[in-house]
């Protein structure tokens, strides 16, 4: 049983070092962005409202979010093998909503994993970031540092990939931004609740894959 959040800014590296995260400790990875995409395909009401604000880079209200996440985290996948967060918290609220959430079911966070990572590298890393279109896959690509084999094609499944909507350069700038004001506190937040382990992004995914072993066993 592991409850596991993983900070960074957008673009960190984040979701691709969840993937053997979650598998290795089998936990569910829960991605509120992951969520949000699959309503805004579905059409869902809650998907037309999300959209209005993942597209101009602005983090979804704290009340469409938090109840969300509650929810999901109530499902007895969670409830049985604890969890890992991508993308949530994003902001003090948030933090402190989930840490009510826990406390009232006598239950905590075991770590926090912070992936620190220069805005100038992240930017270059979003723009040259393909994802696989199959939800059940999800891999994400490289154009520059770690291609698929076939272009524009995931090696681990055959489907197309993607560019999302919001990997662009005008969006990346504003989704930083936010990151530096709304969700950068909450590093010193976890600082603070002594659960926080910092781990230098580096460019080789396995040399981070290494890193975060490492804190994660610490
Ligand atoms: P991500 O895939 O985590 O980069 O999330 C993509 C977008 O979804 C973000 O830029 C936000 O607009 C929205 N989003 C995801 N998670 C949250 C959250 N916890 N709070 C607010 N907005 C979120």
């Amino acid at each position: 049983m592991k409850r596991i959040i993983i900070l960074g800014a957008p673009g960190s590296g984040k979701g691709s070092q969840c993937q053997w995260i979650a598998k290795f400790y089998n936990i569910p990875h829960i991605s509120t962005g992951d969520i949000f995409r699959k309503n805004i395909k579905e059409g869902t009401a809650l998907g037309k409202k999300a959209k209005e604000y993942m597209d101009k880079g602005e983090l979804v209200p704290d009340e469409l979010v938090i109840d969300l996440l509650k929810n999901r985290l109530e499902e007895p996948d969670c409830v049985e093998n604890g969890f890992l967060l991508d993308g949530f918290p994003r902001t003090l609220s948030q933090a402190q909503a989930l840490s009510y959430f826990l406390k009232a079911k006598e239950s905590e966070i075991d770590a926090v994993i912070y992936i620190d990572v220069d805005d100038s590298e992240i930017m270059n890393r979003a723009l040259n970031r393909r994802t696989c279109s199959n939800p059940n896959c999800k891999a994400i690509y490289n154009i520059s540092d770690n291609p698929p084999k076939k272009e524009n094609i995931c090696d681990k499944c055959g489907s197309p990939l993607f560019v999302r909507d919001d990997d662009n350069e005008e969006t990346v700038s504003k989704r930083l931004r936010v990151y530096h004001e709304q969700t950068e506190p909450l590093i010193k937040y976890y600082e603070e609740v002594g659960i926080l382990k910092k781990v230098q992004g580096q460019k080789v995914f396995q040399d981070t894959v290494e890193l975060v072993r490492a804190a994660l066993n610490s």
